[in-house]
């Protein structure tokens, strides 16, 4: 990448392919198929309407999964990287695990929310969550037996993108790491940094469909060219 003197202010973008070594399922691994389930069934607001048992039985299977699975050399190199880079970075995942925190990152945002929160839509509060929500206990905050899981379904709107939006005009370099380019609006952020004026890097394990937006694309597995690039760049 040319130019790297010039660089002070990062935004890093990550999906479900920076988990993928650390033996959690990306999305679209499984023939269309995420965890055996149509998305349609189990990741939507109107999923949720038909049958909240489905749903409740689904996420509460993904939460007890992400607290066995451990942070892989990929999620390491991003926490070394937040805590040597002298000048801004923003951390922002589409993933709902973990991952990132458990590795060392402290400022995490995380666009799609968190397998490890559940939200009440009676006093609108969110809570940490490690057990199950299928039995509907009581909301902590309120009692009311109302809580969901706090990722955001398709169709819902993502969290913080003013946030992110901010941090994208401001950046000299974005980067994504293990994202398919097929989720909006996150797939949209190469082409808004870009016009912007940021150098955009993709790392992937293979050519995606946004790859040809990005000034260069890096393929391998997470757990080696993320390192490798975190490297180069505290070099
Ligand atoms: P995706 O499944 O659509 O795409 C995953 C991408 O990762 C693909 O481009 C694939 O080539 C790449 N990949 C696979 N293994 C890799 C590896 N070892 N190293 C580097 N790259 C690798 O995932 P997405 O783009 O994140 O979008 C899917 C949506 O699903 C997101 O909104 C996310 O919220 C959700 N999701 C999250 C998790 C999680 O939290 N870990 C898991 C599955 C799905």
């Amino acid at each position: 990448m040319g130019d790297m003197n010039q660089i002070r202010n990062i935004v890093i973008l990550t999906g479900a392919g920076i988990s993928a070594e650390s033996g959690i399922d990306t999305f679209r691994s499984g023939g269309g198929l995420w965890e055996q389930h149509r998305v349609e069934d189990v990741a939507t607001p109107e999923a949720f309407a038909r049958d909240p048992n489905l749903v409740h039985r689904f996420y509460d299977a993904r939460r007890a999964a992400i607290q066995e699975k451990e942070p892989n050399a990929a999620h390491f190199a991003l926490g070394r990287l937040e805590a040597e880079w002298p000048g801004k970075l923003l951390l922002v995942t589409q993933n709902v695990d973990d991952l990132h925190e458990r590795g060392g990152a402290s400022r995490v945002l995380h666009m799609h929310g968190e397998h490890l929160k559940a939200w009440c839509t009676s006093c609108d509060v969110r809570s940490l969550w490690r057990g199950p929500l299928l039995d509907r206990p009581a909301c902590p905050v309120c009692q009311a037996r109302s809580l969901r899981p706090d990722v955001v379904w398709f169709g819902e709107m993502p969290y913080r993108m003013g946030e992110i939006y901010a941090a994208l005009r401001e950046a000299d370099l974005f980067v994504s790491i293990g994202t398919s380019g097929a989720v909006y609006p996150a797939a949209g952020f190469v082409q808004n940094a870009r016009e912007l004026g940021a150098r955009t890097l993709e790392l992937n394990l293979e050519r995606s469909q946004g790859s040809h937006h990005f000034h260069e694309s890096r393929l391998g597995p997470a757990s080696e060219v993320v390192p490798q690039w975190v490297a180069e760049m505290l070099g």
